[in-house]
């Protein structure tokens, strides 16, 4: 299950990489994050740049602090034309790297100006990941306390003695651990957030959401690459009936255990989700038609064989409906509607069978001799 839902998360990172396509999870929260990065650091700069031409007339670093936020405007303005993460991230960084140095060679590295590098992680592990983040700071925290180190001795004692140069140092140093175990937590927490997010809390499997775009996804992949795709609707036979005679607990659990047979008896890379209540969602990429319908053949035996809580037996039908590799690329809405005709008319058979829908826009309802037994 987890290689499955690990295997979903990055078909939905996949999905945000693909320019028109819809963007989904953590890039959507990154991409807010750059924009209000940005837009603290431009006012940051320009507020700070103000204040060093009013209050200290210190005309060389204010036209530094305004070339900074010029600078981060123009990424502002990149990223929001272009959408272009990386980059924008990138250029982010490397304008505040570049303002950094320049302001810590012009103070010629005494410790107000150094102090100021220790604002470079958060933006750094904030916008270019733990690895990324983790090398660019300790890189640039590694030359500026060389660069402290060369200026020390032109220094007179009392501003910069050895206990202040030995703060300097574990103040960076902290400052590297502390956010490189903040980013590790903060995105670990997020993993766990998106693997929710796209899980169906009684069953386990994918929920109807995370379905619904990862058919999005897979319909457009077949019919680019002109593959087969086929889906499986099930809906569990005369479910009420559980409910009524054993409780809503037991149909819960019937749920669960209907769900584990599910997983066990479909393959890999078939993708498995609760589509609601007691119907579940088989989406099987690269699928011709007539393996779905083995597939529910498997299905129904594997659930005639399961052992289900307080001795039930439990049934399901089955609405299945395909896209082939050369039919015109089909909504999702309407590849549903046609698995979900074609379930309702298993049901109309008796039940515990599967009913194919025929190519194109209507269905034809297989004979009543496809009812699996
Ligand atoms: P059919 O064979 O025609 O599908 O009959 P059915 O009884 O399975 O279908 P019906 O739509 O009449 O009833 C479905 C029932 O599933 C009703 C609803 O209360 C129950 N149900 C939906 N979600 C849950 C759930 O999460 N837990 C439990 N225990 N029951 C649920
Ligand atoms: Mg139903
Ligand atoms: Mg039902």
């Amino acid at each position: 299950m987890l290689a499955k839902l690990r295997s979903a998360l990055t078909q939905s990172r996949v999905t945000a990489g693909t320019g028109s396509a819809r963007v989904t999870g953590p890039i959507r929260h990154q991409q807010r994050l750059v924009y209000a990065i940005l837009i603290v650091m431009a006012l940051y700069f320009a507020v700070i740049g103000t204040l060093n031409v009013i209050v200290f007339a210190d005309y060389p670093v204010a036209l530094l602090d305004y070339a900074g936020a010029i600078g981060v405007l123009a990424a502002l303005v990149f990223f929001h034309r272009s959408g272009n993460l990386l980059i924008a991230s990138w250029l982010v960084v490397l304008i505040l790297i570049g303002v950094l140095l320049s302001f810590i060679h012009m103070a010629e590295g005494r410790n107000y100006s150094v102090i100021w590098v220790t604002v470079l992680p958060p933006v750094a592990f904030f916008l270019l990941g733990r690895r990324a983040g983790a090398w660019l700071s300790g890189l640039i925290f590694a030359y500026v306390i060389g660069f402290v180190y060369l200026y020390l001795p032109q220094w007179p004692p009392a501003q910069m003695t050895l206990g202040a140069w030995l703060n300097i140092v574990e103040v960076l140093t902290a400052q590297w651990f502390i956010f490189r175990l903040y980013e590790r937590s903060r995105a670990e927490a997020f993993a766990e957030l998106e693997t929710l997010s796209i899980t169906d809390k009684l069953t386990g499997l994918l929920n109807r959401s995370h379905l619904d775009t990862l058919l999005q996804y897979e319909l457009e992949r077949c019919s680019r690459s002109g593959q087969p795709l086929t889906l499986v609707l099930c809906d569990i036979d005369h479910f009420k009936r559980i409910n009524d005679e054993h409780g809503h607990l037991t149909g819960d659990i019937i749920l669960r255990e209907f769900a584990k047979v599910l997983r066990q008896h479909t393959r890999a890379n078939d993708i498995c989700g609760r589509w609601g209540g007691e119907e579940f969602l088989i989406i099987c990429p690269d699928t011709p038609v007539d393996a779905a319908a083995a597939i529910t053949s498997k299905l129904h035996t594997a659930l005639a064989a399961a052992h289900f809580s307080k001795g039930l037996s439990v049934s399901s039908s089955f609405g299945i409906a395909s896209q082939t590799g050369t039919d015109a690329l089909q909504l999702s809405d309407h590849l549903l509607r046609r698995a979900d005709d074609a379930l309702y008319d298993a049901k109309r058979r008796g039940r515990a069978c599967a009913v194919i829908a025929a190519g194109g826009g209507a269905y034809q309802p297989v004979p009543r001799r496809a009812k699996v037994t």
